[in-house]
């Protein structure tokens, strides 16, 4: 079981940002920067791709909405878009607040309390229109 079904349980707990029946949004715990937030699918798979393109299209489009409620809380020049999985082997999609080029490099990470966490998740989840 990946840490981020543990999440979606409640056995774990996160910033939630957003959630429906299919998908979780929440804060990443060791972010690039501030705002930076995963989507993921609640159903575990390990790979993007190994997606069907039914699910991988629902994950783009809740994706959408998150990132635009993002731009909407944390100043930021663009909110950029990647997908890795070498960490934790169930599908995510990092979306990352950009300033500077280092801020979607994950090597610059950002040191933040429980209180700008918190912040920071309720001030994105208030703009989201979903
Ligand atoms: P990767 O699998 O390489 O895309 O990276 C996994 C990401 O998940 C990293 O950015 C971690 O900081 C993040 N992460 C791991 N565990 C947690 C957790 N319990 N809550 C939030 N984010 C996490």
């Amino acid at each position: 079981m990946s840490v981020f079904t543990k999440i979606i349980s409640g056995e774990i707990p996160s910033y939630k940002v957003a959630e429906n029946d299919d998908f979780i949004a929440f804060l990443d715990i060791n972010p690039n920067a501030e705002g930076h937030t995963l989507v993921v699918p609640k159903k575990e798979v390990d790979k993007l791709f190994d997606l069907s393109k039914e699910e991988y299209n629902a994950l783009m489009s809740f994706s959408y909405k998150v990132a635009k409620a993002i731009e909407k809380a944390v100043p930021c020049l663009r909110v950029g878009m990647s997908v890795i999985g070498l960490e934790v082997p169930h599908v995510h999609v990092h979306l990352i607040p950009l300033n500077e080029m280092a801020d979607i490099q994950f090597s610059k990470k950002v040191k933040l309390s429980k209180d700008e966490f918190q912040s920071l998740a309720a001030s994105i989840s208030e703009n989201l229109e979903i």
